[in-house]
């Protein structure tokens, strides 16, 4: 029979495409979100607009279902989650969702369930050289996350091992490093460092001045969204718990995010550095677990994947012009 898969948060950006991935691989999608996706009508078989936090809700959604992949969360880049002002929100809002999730699940009798954890919940202290960040899946410990969003991740990884112990329902757990690409959040504040500086590019002609958040020498990696698919895929399908990370181990700094952007764009444009909500120094994902247990890990240039997402930012940007909106 075939499976009938739940995905929670698929009106968000990467459950908008692990919807179609799942249907494209034949299987029988129900997708749930607070509300429908903004930038693609979604391929899944029925799509429940609710709210996860509501008991009843939760209940109703997991019914006849094999697996879940939860990907529902209160979130946002640096200036919704470091900013401390969303704290108490994001800590209730998807506690509650996972709570929900594994109990009517495991009462449901759901066979597995993945869960999007976040590189957010390592430790601080071995995050602050830029150049050499630690975060491999073993020093999470003692944990020491920079915010209240990376808390709840580390409560809820925990909740769905807790969960497999007790109950022996399967669980999947992988660390998300910083994820973009096209039909993902580019403005009006939860938009990530990518298509934020996809969007400012965009939006400022050549020879003009961009903001940055900070000095522009904090380091990231960055993962295009089909390599993130494969990486839940092949865990999803494997007999590896994790939690693992799924990431890009192409560190860079702001910096050269930005002029990475410019020069695919074809602008040549000033940076001008200003205070704002940064996160911690340093971060690259650390994919020797990956390998070691799925031998697979994520290989495609950033580059690649920031032509997509630039093109697809530049054509939404021009559009909101179009219709006279700011999108500033
Ligand atoms: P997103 O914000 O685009 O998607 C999350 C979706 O959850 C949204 O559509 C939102 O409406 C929905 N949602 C929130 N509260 C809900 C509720 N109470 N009931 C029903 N739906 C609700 O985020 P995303 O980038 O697609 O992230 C998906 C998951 O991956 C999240 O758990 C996130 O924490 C995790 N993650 C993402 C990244 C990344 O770089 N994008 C990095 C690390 C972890």
């Amino acid at each position: 029979m075939t499976k009938r898969i739940l995905v929670n948060g698929a009106g968000g950006f990467i459950g908008g495409h692990l919807v179609k991935r799942l249907k494209a691989e034949g299987f029988r999608v129900r997708a749930v979100d607070l509300k429908r996706h903004e930038y693609s009508e979604s391929p899944a078989d029925e799509f429940i607009v609710g709210d996860l936090r509501d008991q009843d809700l939760a209940r109703a959604v997991v019914e006849g279902i094999d697996e879940v992949y939860q990907l529902a969360a209160d979130m946002g880049g640096a200036g919704y989650i470091f900013t401390g002002e969303h704290d108490a929100a994001v800590m209730h809002n998807s506690a509650t969702i996972n709570l929900n999730t594994l109990e009517f699940g495991r009462l449901a009798g759901v066979k597995k369930l993945f869960y999007s954890s976040s590189a957010c919940m390592y430790p601080e202290y071995n995050q602050l050289d830029p150049d050499n960040p630690k975060c491999s899946e073993d020093s999470a410990y003692p944990a020491a996350p920079d915010s209240e969003y990376g808390w709840e991740k580390l409560f809820s990884e925990r909740l769905y091992l807790a969960y497999m112990r007790n109950y022996g329902l399967q669980a999947r757990i992988a660390r998300f490093h910083n994820i973009f690409g096209p039909e993902g959040t580019w403005d009006g504040g939860r938009e990530k460092a990518p298509a934020a500086l996809c969007r400012k590019v965009a939006q400022t002609a050549s020879g003009g001045e961009i903001e940055i958040w900070g000095d522009g020498l904090q380091t990231r990696s960055f993962l295009y969204i089909d390599e993130c698919l494969e990486g839940i895929r092949r865990l999803v399908e494997s007999d590896f718990t994790g939690p693992v990370n799924i990431g890009s181990e192409e560190m860079v700094t702001i910096n050269q995010l930005a002029g990475l952007v410019m020069e695919i764009a074809g602008k040549r444009l000033t940076i001008r550095h200003i205070p704002g909500p940064l996160g911690v120094r340093g971060r690259n994902s650390d994919n020797r677990l990956i390998a070691r247990e799925l031998g697979w890990k994520p290989s495609r240039p950033l580059r690649e994947g920031l032509e997509k997402t630039y093109s697809w930012i530049a054509a939404q940007v021009e559009r909101a012009a179009s219709l006279g909106g700011s999108a500033a």
